[in-house]
């Protein structure tokens, strides 16, 4: 981490009254566990941080610096935020796809989440990590490397989460939380997703399809998507597993996860979308099934260039 960087974001964040945070649409774990832990933190130093979830039409007038944490392009924020006066202040993320669209921008990508990179910052800074703060950065960083299974995960990552447990996080209580609180309706559309299975690629690939009637037939919220992919990752033998969730009106939201050989982010980048190397979206507003077969297309490319 750059520390003459991190050290101007501490002044940054440290002289704001009342400091706006947001995240990325459709928040998983890091996005929360960033968001809630800042604003721990804020809270405790006397500072007013509003988190704000549902995208409102304009800044709120009262907020004197605008954070983003945990997204990895401008339009992720929100797209009727990209016409706000007022540019992003701080970026606080992990994504090596990051173009750095704040005016400080602390992008760490040797960090597998934006919630151990806040952490390294509170610590520098000296500013209290409270119990409640380790619990949501911990959720953060588990979530985010897959129960600490990820590539990412490195010495420095089990240290980060080693000294959040030690700050009163606990690891079974929030894995309760975080892995064995799943209701009905998300099941039932696991259920329904998984059986879309379709191996490809000399079975080193993978595809799940999500359809829109799929939420009415398990109750299921856009959310619950969330994890299924993995569920195709785990095929012996796979090197890509994909999941593309067609929407209602014909556009198409792309998940791609790979083992580790292939660059799922560089196919993504080159079809609009970004992320990390193992994990990586796109979201197409049209043409679907033109859109997913061009997706599909590039990853029987990447896997053909694999040597076996
Ligand atoms: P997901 O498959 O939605 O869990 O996303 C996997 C990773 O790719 C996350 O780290 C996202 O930040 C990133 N990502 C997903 N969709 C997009 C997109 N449309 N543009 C850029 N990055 C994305
Ligand atoms: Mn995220
Ligand atoms: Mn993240």
């Amino acid at each position: 981490m750059d520390k003459a960087l991190a050290q101007k974001v501490i002044d940054r964040i440290a002289s704001a009254k009342s400091p706006a945070l947001f995240t990325h649409l459709r928040p998983d774990g890091d996005a929360f566990g960033s968001l809630l832990g800042l604003a721990h933190v804020l809270k405790d130093r006397g500072q007013n941080p509003s988190l704000v979830q549902d995208v409102p039409d304009q800044l709120p007038s009262e907020a004197d610096l605008f954070v983003v944490l945990d997204t990895s392009t401008r339009e992720r924020v929100g797209k009727k935020t990209t016409d706000w006066k007022k540019p992003v202040d701080v970026v606080i993320d992990h994504h090596v796809s990051n173009p750095g669209f704040g005016t400080l921008n602390l992008i760490v990508p040797e960090i597998p989440a934006t919630a151990g990179v806040l952490y390294r910052l509170f610590e520098m800074a000296g500013w209290k990590v409270s119990p409640a703060t380790a619990t949501c950065l911990y959720a953060g960083l588990s979530t985010d490397t897959g129960s600490f299974r990820y590539r990412g995960t490195d010495a420095q990552t089990l240290r980060i989460a080693a000294s959040l447990v030690d700050l009163g996080a606990d690891p079974s209580d929030i894995a309760k939380h975080c892995y064995l609180s799943v209701t009905p309706q998300r099941y039932q559309l696991k259920k329904l997703t998984i059986e879309t299975l379709s191996l490809k690629d000399n079975k080193k690939s993978g595809f799940l399809t999500i359809f829109p009637d799929f939420y009415s037939k398990s109750g299921a919220k856009s959310e619950d998507t969330e994890g299924i992919i993995e569920e195709v990752t785990c095929i012996q033998g796979l090197e890509v597993a994909s999941l593309f969730e067609f929407g209602p009106e014909g556009g198409l939201r792309v998940s791609l996860r790979s083992k580790g050989r292939v660059d799922v982010n560089a196919i993504a980048s080159s079809l609009g979308g970004g992320g990390h190397r193992a994990a990586a979206g796109i979201r197409f507003p049209k043409d679907g099934e033109k859109n997913r077969d061009r997706v599909l297309a590039a990853i029987s490319k990447a896997i053909s260039a694999l040597e076996d």
